[in-house]
């Protein structure tokens, strides 16, 4: 199915734009899911003329492209308009540019906006949108904003309040990109189509569940950013959080996103709140100091460029969280997270009791590992016995 749109991306000239949201878009338009009906409008504070904006997303893009001419025939969509998202001039400038590119596209005012920049501009910009008409109810509307939404319940309490003054909540999408990793979508597959482990999801077989990222890179040019942020906030509430949702939750009623939606929220609100004490006990976080790896060396966090020199902002949390749940009262789902660690890779371990053994010697437990990433599949260790005259038992 091929959509007509006009998108709209504020923050055009950035990271994420250029990273992400070009690759992602004319991976669309390759497969023919944007037909010839559609439009970007880019916006940021640089001056930048249309075509040196194509310049920019032909470069973005060149390696996925067949062709330099098909590069090219996909970046002709790209208009660009200058804007400084709290001068209300430029919102008219933008609505008349929007209204001209969905008649020349027949786009039938279909609109998407996507906020590609720090969340204390979303407010201004849905306002904005509201107040000069460029969302005017004709066609279909839609919010897109990436993480992090805001820095805690009440800031993100805000931010929610800001964004449905103009949008309703089915308009209003919160990305978390981790989300559409292959293996985090194939979670749904290994636990709603595999009857071997539909009845052993639950605390009378499981043990604990493990989830795991772990990067051997340090935070690179990030600091700026990393260091108002930390493990926890740019890992751990979103990804993390997700993650175990997906892990924990009871099987929907159908495969639609109502209903999974409402089977994540439950997971949320049976999260076991832990008590101060607890918190001490089973929630660590710490920071990479200087050291070598595999004999190569590397400088401490705090001595990371655009990183506070006395920085105490984490690059590492641990911890457990419990779901109160029928499904899984009792079993922790422990998580690490970490930049500069000597191992590298997503994955998470579902590590499943094991029965009384009848060996004379204490049973492996058995272990299903989702591999997330850079390694992407599953692996199930089942207890064999060792070839040889003996009868030992391994895992494998
Ligand atoms: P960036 O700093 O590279 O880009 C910010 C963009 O906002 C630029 O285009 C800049 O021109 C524009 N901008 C800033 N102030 C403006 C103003 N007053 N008026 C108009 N335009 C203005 O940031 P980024 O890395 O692209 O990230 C954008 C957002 O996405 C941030 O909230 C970030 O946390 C989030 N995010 C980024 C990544 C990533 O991989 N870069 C991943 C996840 C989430």
């Amino acid at each position: 199915m091929s959509s007509k749109v006009i998108v709209t991306i504020f923050g055009a000239s950035g990271d994420l734009a250029k990273r992400k949201l070009y690759p992602s878009l004319f991976r669309l338009y390759k497969s023919g899911n944007l037909s010839e009906h559609f439009a970007v409008i880019g916006t940021a504070r640089r001056p930048w003329s249309k075509e040196y904006f194509e310049s920019v997303v032909v470069e973005s893009i060149l390696d996925l492209a067949d062709s330099t001419e098909q590069a090219q025939e996909f970046a002709n969509h790209f208009y660009y308009q200058s804007h400084d998202v709290n001068d209300t001039e430029h919102y008219i400038a933008l609505r008349q540019l929007q209204v001209e590119l969905n008649d020349k596209y027949q786009a039938e005012h279909n609109k998407l906006f996507f906020l590609s920049m720090a969340p204390q501009f979303f407010g201004t910009i849905a306002k904005h949108l509201k107040s000069e008409n460029i969302v005017d109810g004709k066609g279909f509307e839609r919010l897109i904003v990436e993480k992090p939404f805001g820095t805690d319940y009440a800031t993100a309490s805000k931010l929610n309040d800001e964004l449905l003054a103009t949008f309703d909540e089915e308009q209003i999408f919160r990305i978390d990109h981790y989300l559409g990793k292959e293996m985090i979508q194939s979670i749904f597959a290994v636990r709603f189509a595999n009857l071997i482990f539909e009845n052993v999801w639950n605390k009378d077989f499981i043990d604990n569940v493990q989830i795991t990222f772990a990067e051997r890179l340090g935070v690179e040019e990030r600091g700026g950013y990393y260091d108002q942020s930390g493990a926890l906030r740019d890992m751990v509430q979103n990804h993390t959080l997700q993650l175990l949702s997906l892990l924990a939750m009871d099987k929907p009623a159908s495969f639609t996103k109502d209903e999974i939606r409402a089977e994540k929220i439950k997971v949320f609100k049976n999260l076991y709140h832990p008590t101060d004490e607890e918190l001490k006990e089973h929630f660590i976080r710490g920071q990479y100091r200087s050291g070598k790896i595999d004999g190569m060396k590397y400088i401490s966090y705090r001595s990371e460029p655009n990183v506070n020199p006395e920085s105490t902002t984490e690059t590492f949390a641990s911890g457990a969280f419990f779901v109160d749940s029928d499904r899984f009262r009792g079993v922790p789902f422990f998580f690490r997270t970490g930049k500069r660690l000597t191992e590298k890779g997503t994955h998470v371990n579902i590590v499943f009791k094991q029965m009384d053994s009848i060996f004379g010697e204490p049973l492996a437990p058995n272990i299903l590992t989702i591999y997330i990433q850079p390694t992407e599949g599953f692996s199930l260790s089942l207890n064999g016995k060792q070839v040889g005259e003996e009868f030992n038992l391994a895992p494998n």
